[in-house]
């Protein structure tokens, strides 16, 4: 060799035998993560021996003392002595049992473990002895025989100095707080899933008890003794099943959250096969389908039961159990996602329930969960819910054409709409027939088109990203993956919108206007608009013309506009409604005059096909979010507002940069109710973008090839290479 190397040549480290202790402490730290992980194979034990009852004290967060006392079948005398070593256990035989296991432990590891890092005493007596024993283990065997010791039924399992041979461990223990507010957690859990059983869960020496159940028949109180009042009032009662060996065969039964339920942070209590598990897809999935579809943005609470044949299940991929994986997850996933939208969208009947859901005071009769069984409403009633926070309120005298949406109208208001909207449900109740013999191969065509032009890229990007902001009036900024992209808002919730109008041809809530408007007078504003630079009067006679065909032409069509679009006119040519494309969402109402001028001149309608198509395209166009019609007032636009600076109609905004670029500015007073409007419509817009254009996104729209050549998306960065240009500054 050319090259000798100048350092001395090492020697291979020489490879040996783990001493057993080391091995078997490796393992215990990785089964015992935290005293919760202690607490959580202790029940599972006790629930395991058919208890009835079980208690929990707790010291120093667990690192002092965990105490669990049940009152199930206790441990025979004889297996005592082998009870804490690795792989002992009453529950599994052979591989073949955990097929069909359903007991909650296998492994026999868990006390074991547990005697590797802490000191273990238990205390048990079986069915018909005088006395019961003591005894205690270190390193998985007893440290003496067993003691005759008097006992109540049952078994009480003590740890005591968890992690005394693992400073490091113990260490970062002791400086977090919160694994008492752990141990509450999932005592609280279990206490909701087993309602015939009761856990109490309280520190040691406390007279009070944090988490204390008692066997009960009804979830709901159960629920309520232990989340309180607040939240088992606001609860949905829910189920989903499926049993078609060909896609997915499960059962799923539970609670989840209604409208009225406001909270921070999800909660998500999941069993499946009765075992406490997470599964963060079910997880996220539901999240997505609660800020789609409720106003507030609140995080749900969650309870579901999933039972599956056991073959179905692999308990065995995760050393705590916590995570196990499914057969036909995605499935399953995505049918307990649909029954859960379903069920919010009656946000209304979920309001109704909550009254009656959980009974006043003692006195009345508990309320058993057969009580609270939804009927599912007739079908096709939904189409004719006008909510009333729904009810916009228009002014179509306005001279400057500014159609406002007041989505909170006062009490007074809902009353006197409340005999109207009734009649307006019974009169489209009796029209229903007709709906269901229309010939819908064209609409199933355009949806067919959808489908197919979907370009699978951009698919998992809409579906999977992340909103980060926006960027400008347009263009919002995403995170897919490590990738940054500037996404056009308006592109994107155009195709969304005109999508939905065809998803829920036939099917669309409505959004009542409190004042009907007058086809004419909207038609007429919206050509005045159309040539406004012209200032002239001269073919006001000609605007006028066209108003009246035009108003004409939609009064002849207004049976076909109600029946599929859900878009009213009434006989004296006024729109009245409009259809709900997307839920918690309203579209701009400056643009109705653009909107009824497009359906007179823009729609085919000669033929079927076309004719839906183009109006589909219409209320596209309409309900996109666009930005708002005045400047944006963060930035350059806020100029506009500044008194004597702009025309008396506030559309000249859009051209308004001309003027203001000047630097003379004389007056510092702002047009102060201006402003604010423009600054409330703003953050709408951007609330309406963030909370419902993209969960919207994420689950129903399908980008069209087109999408990915014409500047709707622009790749901006990497992350990757960010990051990399970052190591180097
Ligand atoms: P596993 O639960 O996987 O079988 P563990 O180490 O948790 O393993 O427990 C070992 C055995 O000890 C169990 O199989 C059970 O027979 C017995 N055991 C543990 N805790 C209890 C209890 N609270 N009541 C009755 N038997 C228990
Ligand atoms: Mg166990």
């Amino acid at each position: 060799m050319e090259f000798e190397p100048t350092e001395e040549v090492k020697e291979p480290p020489r490879i040996h035998r783990l001493d057993e202790s080391v091995v078997n402490r490796i393992a215990a730290g990785e089964v015992i993560q935290r005293p919760v992980s202690a607490v959580k194979e202790l029940v599972e034990n006790s629930l395991d021996a058919s208890s009835t009852s079980i208690s929990v004290a707790v010291k120093d967060g667990g690192l002092k003392l965990i105490q669990v006392s049940d009152d199930g079948h206790g441990i025979r005398y004889e297996d005592l002595p082998i009870l804490c070593e690795r792989h002992t256990t009453s529950k599994l035989s052979k591989y073949e049992d955990l097929q069909s296991i359903k007991s909650m432990g296998f492994r026999g590891e868990a006390l074991a473990s547990m005697t590797y890092v802490g000191h273990v005493t238990v205390t048990t007596i079986t069915r018909g002895q005088l006395h019961g024993y003591r005894v205690s283990y270190r390193d998985g065997v007893m440290e003496h025989e067993p003691k005759a010791c008097a006992a109540v039924k049952g078994t009480q399992i003590m740890i005591e100095n968890l992690f005394y041979n693992m400073i490091a461990r113990r260490k970062t223990l002791q400086n977090s707080t919160d694994d008492y507010t752990k141990i509450v957690d999932l005592l609280s859990r279990f206490a909701i899933h087993h309602i015939d059983v009761g856990f109490s869960c309280r520190k040691h020496g406390a007279a009070r008890a944090d988490v204390h159940s008692v066997a009960t028949p009804s979830r709901l109180n159960a629920i309520k003794s232990v989340y309180g009042i607040s939240v088992a009032q606001n609860l949905i009662k829910i189920e989903a099943a499926d049993n078609d060996p060909s896609s997915s065969v499960f059962e799923m039964a539970g609670f989840i959250s209604n409208s009225n339920y406001v909270a921070k942070k999800t909660t998500m209590v999941l069993f499946i096969n009765d075992r406490l598990v997470e599964c963060t897809a079910l997880k996220r999935a539901i999240e997505v389908v609660y800020a789609a579809t409720l106003p507030k943005a609140s995080k749900p609470f969650i309870y579901m039961s999933i039972i599956l044949p056991p073959e179905h299940v692999d308990v065995n991929v995760h050393p705590t159990k916590r995570e196990v994986s499914l057969l036909n997850q995605e499935v399953i996933v995505e049918k307990i996602q649909s029954v859960v939208e379903s069920m919010l969208r009656n946000s209304d009947e979920s309001r109704t329930f909550q009254e009656q859901a959980v009974e006043a005071s003692p006195s009345v009769p508990p309320v058993t969960s057969n009580d609270l069984d939804l009927s599912p409403l007739p079908s096709g009633s939904k189409s004719q819910k006008v909510p009333v926070h729904k009810i916009v309120r228009t002014d179509s005298s306005d001279p400057a054409g500014r159609l406002h949406a007041y989505l909170y109208n006062n009490t007074q208001k809902h009353l006197e709409r409340d005999s109207s909207l009734t009649a307006v449900r019974s009169s489209v109740r009796q029209r229903r027939n007709l709906k269901e013999t229309a010939d819908l191969t064209s609409i199933q065509e355009l949806i067919n088109d959808v489908d197919s032009k979907c370009h699978s890229g951009l698919l998992d990007i809409v579906s999977k990203c992340t909103y980060v902001g926006m960027a400008d009036d347009v263009f919002a900024l995403l995170q897919h993956n490590t990738h940054l992209y500037l996404a056009n808002v308006v592109n994107l919730s155009k195709e969304l919108m005109y999508q939905q109008a065809l998803r829920r041809f036939a099917h669309f809530n409505a959004i009542q206007l409190s004042e009907p408007a007058p086809l004419h007078e909207l038609i007429m504003l919206a050509l005045k608009e159309e040539d406004l630079d012209l200032e002239s009067n001269e073919n006001d006679d000609l605007k006028e013309k066209i108003a009246e065909m035009n108003a004409q032409l939609l009064r002849q069509k207004a049976e076909m506009l109600e029946e599929y679009f859900c878009i009213f006119i009434d006989s004296d040519g006024n729109l009245s409604r409009l259809p709900i494309l997307l839920d918690q969402y309203i579209p701009d109402m400056d643009r109705v005059p653009e909107f009824v001028l497009c359906l007179g001149n823009d729609v085919d309608w000669e033929e079927e096909k076309k004719c839906f198509q183009s109006l589909a395209a219409a209320l596209g166009n309409f309900y996109a979010m666009h930005p708002p019609l005045l400047p944006n007032p963060s930035g350059k636009g806020l100029e506009f507002y500044r008194k004597g600076k702009h025309g008396k109609n506030p559309r000249d905004g859009e051209n308004s940069s001309s003027h203001v670029g000047d630097g003379v500015a004389i007056e510092d007073e702002f047009e102060h109710e201006l402003l604010s409007e423009a600054e409330t419509a703003w953050a709408q817009r951007e609330w309406s973008i963030q909370h419902v254009l993209f969960p919207s996104m994420r689950l129903f729209l399908k980008p069209p090839n087109s999408m990915a050549v014409n500047g709707t998306f622009v790749r901006v960065a990497s992350l990757e290479k960010l990051y990399k240009v970052f190591e180097r500054c």
